[in-house]
């Protein structure tokens, strides 16, 4: 690892056989030529012969400066206003200063007032002139050098790996709880990109400078671990949220129009048995929850989301094969007629089932569904199950002369593949079907989200001769306008509509039959799922409902099972 490699090497080494610049200031000229005639054959020599003029030159320097030897009696400026004037400037403070001194007392007062070294007058001793000098210089250089090492230059905050060092360190010496937090800087790159690297930077050195005094107050320490990534260490604080407000406001009132977004993720009360690196892992994983959605800027860390995302991460990385496994596997379920004498076996809906081997067992498609959904890769586990259900439906046409339609599911997600129809035109007929035989269940909500391409991709479909259901309908998305907009055959009423909690069953009725009178005007039959019990199928037929589905007629089956209802034609 880089750091610690340079960690071992000095700065000399960095910095080759460069020589090293002295300053000797002296009034007196034979001095400055007696310490010049010592030094000259090592270093590069200025010389200044006051205070003055010494720390003009200092300031102009201060970056090559490897040593100021200096006398203490001048005229215009002496040696200890200088040697003070030096110490209290950040950038020249760093210089060491070796006094020339002649009486014992001044040495200690030299040294408290920040010399680094004295040497006696007069320079009887050149030897032990030259080594003190070395000495200081290494001294500095080699402490100057840890902080290199340490601090990220640009910000002054603390590299990873020695901040991690110092979270160790404060777990032993502080005691209590704390917390691990991650900072991160939204779309970072686009600030470089659009108001330039050097602005970038300013960003940088802001957000370290606001994070430090934040954190500093309690004790916590920060880092930058990455570009635009801190990471801070810190007893355990109540109230993120109101810190992370604060953070947000000030940065953005220092950088005036550029908008920084935040985004932090708090590992609060870490368990302080496990490692210093798993614990910010778990801080980033906040954080990037945080990320994913756009009106949070804070999350916290807790082990069921964590979980919940790994499992997610495990179903999309295992999809692909567990296709060509053929592990996913459809379900029917009937759908029945309730308008002549007795329920009549009208259609089916067929519904996913994921038959894994990794988890020894069925995995319900709302555990998958979303998350394919979310990454797009349900159209092509859509594709495999309308195949699937035309392959079924061939069959049973020819072994049960079936004249319904089984219904697929067909996400928002499908309708934006430009292969959708050519796909469903292919899987039609290859397996010699009508475009009657498969009806597709739309769900309200895509209706809501309503786009012209949408429509007419339904409308499509529609006038092609599929068979359009509405699915979920009443569950609150679609307005009345878009719906007399939407080209559909059937609206299949929500289950909400029969999951009554006290005090609420005459508005579900009258929802109920607001939407049986509806679909009247609109001329399309209403479907009403998630029927569990007798008493909802007989109030649904007493008010019009055209057909039915729910456990109480018939679960969602395997095709063996659904076959025998064919059999017996009910
Ligand atoms: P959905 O399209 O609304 O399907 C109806 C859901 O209600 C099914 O859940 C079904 O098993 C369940 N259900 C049926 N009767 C009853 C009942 O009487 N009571 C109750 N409480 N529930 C009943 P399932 O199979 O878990 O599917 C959940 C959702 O996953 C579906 O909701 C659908 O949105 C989606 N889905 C299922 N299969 C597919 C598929 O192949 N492709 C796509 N894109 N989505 C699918
Ligand atoms: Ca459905
Ligand atoms: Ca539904």
């Amino acid at each position: 690892m880089e750091i610690e490699e340079r960690k071992f090497k000095s700065i000399g080494e960095i910095v080759g056989n460069a020589r090293r610049q002295l300053l000797i200031v002296d009034d007196e000229e034979i001095n400055r030529l007696i310490l010049g005639n010592i030094m000259g054959s090592q270093y590069q020599i200025a010389y200044a012969a006051n205070g003055a003029e010494a720390l003009k030159y200092v300031q102009e320097n201060y970056r090559n400066l490897s040593a100021v030897l200096l006398d203490l009696n001048m005229p215009k400026m002496d040696g200890r206003t200088l040697l003070k004037v030096m110490k209290e400037d950040q950038r020249t403070a760093r210089i060491p200063v070796l006094v020339a001194t002649g009486a014992k007392e001044e040495e200690v007062q030299c040294l408290r007032e920040g010399a680094c070294d004295f040497f006696a007058k007069p320079y009887d001793m050149p030897e032990v002139i030259r080594a003190r000098v070395a000495n200081a210089i290494k001294m500095t250089e080699d402490s100057h050098f840890i902080e290199v090492a340490e601090k990220d230059p640009l910000t002054g905050l603390y590299v990873r790996d020695f901040f991690y060092r110092y979270c160790e360190q404060m777990d032993r010496k502080i005691e209590g709880e704390k917390d691990a937090v991650a900072v991160d800087i939204d779309h970072f790159k686009l600030v470089n990109g659009l108001y330039g690297k050097e602005f970038g930077d300013k960003v940088l050195i802001k957000i370290a400078e606001i994070l430090a005094n934040m954190v500093h107050q309690y004790d916590g320490i920060v880092c930058r671990p990455n570009a635009d990534t801190f990471l801070i260490y810190q007893p355990h604080q109540e109230d993120h949220e109101k810190h992370v407000a604060y953070l947000d406001e000030t940065v953005n009132s220092l950088l005036g129009s550029a908008h920084i977004h935040l985004r932090v993720g708090v590992y609060e009360c870490v368990d302080q048995t496990i490692d210093v690196v798993t614990r910010f892992d778990r801080a980033r994983i906040a954080c990037d929850k945080a990320k994913d959605n756009y009106s949070r800027s804070f999350e916290m860390y807790n082990e069921s989301s964590h979980r919940q995302q790994l499992e997610a991460q495990k179903y999309i990385s295992a999809m692909e094969e567990a296709l060509k496994q053929r592990e996913f596997i459809t379900y029917y379920q009937p759908k029945y007629d309730l308008t002549g004498d007795k329920p009549r076996l009208a259609g089916a809906e067929a519904l996913v089932r994921w038959q894994s081997r990794a988890e020894g067992g069925l995995i319900a498609p709302g555990k998958f569904i979303p998350l394919f959904e979310q990454n797009g890769l349900i159209y092509k586990l859509d594709l495999y199950i309308w195949e699937e259900v035309a392959r079924q439906m061939k069959i049973w046409k020819q072994k049960y002369a079936v004249d319904f339609p089984i219904s697929v599911n067909v996400s928002r997600v499908d309708l934006y593949s430009p292969h959708l129809l050519n796909e469903i035109h292919g899987i039609i007929d290859r397996n010699g079907l009508s475009y009657r035989d498969i009806a597709l269940e739309i769900t309200e909500s895509v209706c809501a989200a309503d786009t012209e391409t949408i429509l007419s991709v339904v409308r499509n479909l529609r006038d092609e001769g599929f068979r359009i259901e509405m699915d979920d309908f009443g569950s609150g998305y679609s307005s009345l306008n878009m719906l007399s907009k939407m080209p559909i055959n059937v609206l299949k009423m929500d289950m909400k509509f029969f999951q009554r909690k006290a005090g609420n069953d005459e508005i579900m009725d009258a929802m109920i039959r607001l939407i049986i009178d509806f679909a009247k005007v609109m001329k399309v039959p209403v479907i009403a799922e998630g029927v569990e019990d007798k008493e909802q199928a007989d109030y649904l037929k007493a008010v019009g409902c055209d057909m039915v589905q729910g456990y109480y007629f018939g679960r969602p089956m395997p095709a063996d099972e659904f076959e025998k209802l064919l059999q017996q034609g009910c």
